[in-house]
């Protein structure tokens, strides 16, 4: 596959560089993408056709980008085969486990879910970035530092921790955190059942004694969904001397809460934080389609920092072509640009191609700032995924 001329994406660098060569990193990988895409992947050779080579190649600026390449919707993929998505490549790892690709189905909100496909390389790409941005917090976070009594050097307090991942087995969440996070040295731990209750679940917490949760936050369907509100409703009621507690003010051994998929409301951040005193609180924020893309950070635990590396997200202007303004609410444009290989070196995405993807989110987007944790990459806020409630609520994609 295609080399990159990129910094690692386990790197700092994309976190801290300066926002000028970052987006000109983050370009020349959009740009090497669309020009494969035209030529190897039978969608985009359709949905490029009237533009050639050389005019991908003049791109200047992200923003040109934008208005250059064709947006692509949900309904370019359901109306097409998914297999027009991919590239005509033979793929050079293959998981030995489940075949060439893990495929995931989407929520579908436009009608039936579609077929996502990561490739060993798509999937290393996408963990190594993710993972990078929770090293950060605990190799330069100094609110995070002081938490966990980090001095100095970096600590690892991920090692031996046991998480119970609480989604869907099947769902892309579990199975992107059960990768990040055993590269942590941390044990993973998968919902005990395909149909569990909160009671159930609480159950296998303390069975296996965990030191963290990976759960949806709240999902407003009632007191049996399956996400964080319920479970640790469970936990307040349980007054036995013997209980585990999910809850580090009750039980110093519990200290990790992860959450993806949506935002948090203020109520429950403020009852982690201050009632039961989580000192690690990290979310991700995603899509099946191109899995982490942004995660919080401890000054905006509620919104998102972009997480440069294997993945370009744009925020296009409602009003015009081009992007929206920094704060300006737009459309959300999210791009897969790049791989890993087992060697290390970053290369083009071999499974399926999303490129000015309109996920259906609206979203704010931050100017570039020096951000208190350390970072100076925008951040994502004001998401708003109205368009994928009625889509999750049919097809029950996320929890059940
Ligand atoms: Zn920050």
């Amino acid at each position: 596959m295609q080399k990159l001329n990129t910094p690692s994406f386990d790197d700092f660098w994309w976190d801290t560089n300066s926002p000028e060569e970052r987006n000109k990193a983050a370009l020349e990988q959009a740009i090497q993408t669309a020009l494969f895409a035209k030529e190897k992947v039978p969608f985009y050779r359709e949905h490029y056709k009237k533009l050639s080579p050389q005019d991908i190649q003049n791109i200047s600026s992200l923003e040109e980008f934008a208005v250059v390449i064709p947006y692509i919707t949900k309904e370019h993929l359901a109306n097409v085969d998914s297999g027009a998505f991919i590239p005509e490549i033979e793929v050079e790892e293959i998981d030995p486990n489940i075949g060439e690709y893990w495929v995931f189905p989407t929520g579908g909100t436009t009608g039936d879910p579609i077929e996502v496909y990561h490739s060993m390389q798509d999937w290393r790409g996408m963990v190594l970035t993710a993972d990078r941005h929770i090293e950060f917090d605990f190799f330069r976070d100094k609110n995070i530092k002081e938490l966990f009594g980090v001095k100095d050097e970096y600590t690892n307090p991920l090692k031996d921790a046991r998480i119970l991942g609480v989604y869907n087995r099947a769902h892309i969440t579990n199975n992107i955190y059960a990768t990040m996070l055993l590269r942590f040295g941390s044990e993973f731990l998968w919902r005990p059942h395909l149909t569990p209750t909160p009671e159930d679940v609480y159950g296998a917490a303390q069975k296996h004694r965990v030191n963290g949760l990976l759960a949806t936050p709240e999902e407003g369907t009632g007191k049996k969904a399956i996400d964080l509100e319920n479970i640790l409703r469970v936990d307040a009621k349980n007054s036995k001397p013997d209980a585990w507690h999910l809850s580090y003010r009750y039980n110093p051994e519990f200290k990790f809460i992860f959450w993806s998929s949506m935002p948090m409301s203020e109520d429950l951040l403020r009852y982690l934080k201050e009632d039961l005193q989580i000192p690690y609180i990290k979310g991700h924020f995603g899509s099946t389609e191109v899995a982490p893309t942004a995660a919080s950070c401890s000054e905006h635990m509620r919104d998102f920092h972009l997480i440069y590396g294997h993945s370009l997200v744009l925020i296009k202007s409602m009003e015009n072509t081009g992007l929206a303004k920094p704060d300006e609410f737009g459309y959300t444009l999210v791009s897969r640009t790049g791989a890993t290989d087992k060697e290390g070196n970053n290369v083009l995405p071999s499974g399926t191609y999303f490129i000015n993807y309109m996920t259906g989110d609206g979203a704010r987007l931050s100017k570039d700032e020096l951000c208190k944790c350390g970072r100076n990459t925008p951040v994502l806020y004001d998401i708003n995924r109205i368009q994928f409630h009625e889509g999750k609520a049919i097809h029950g994609c996320q929890i059940n």
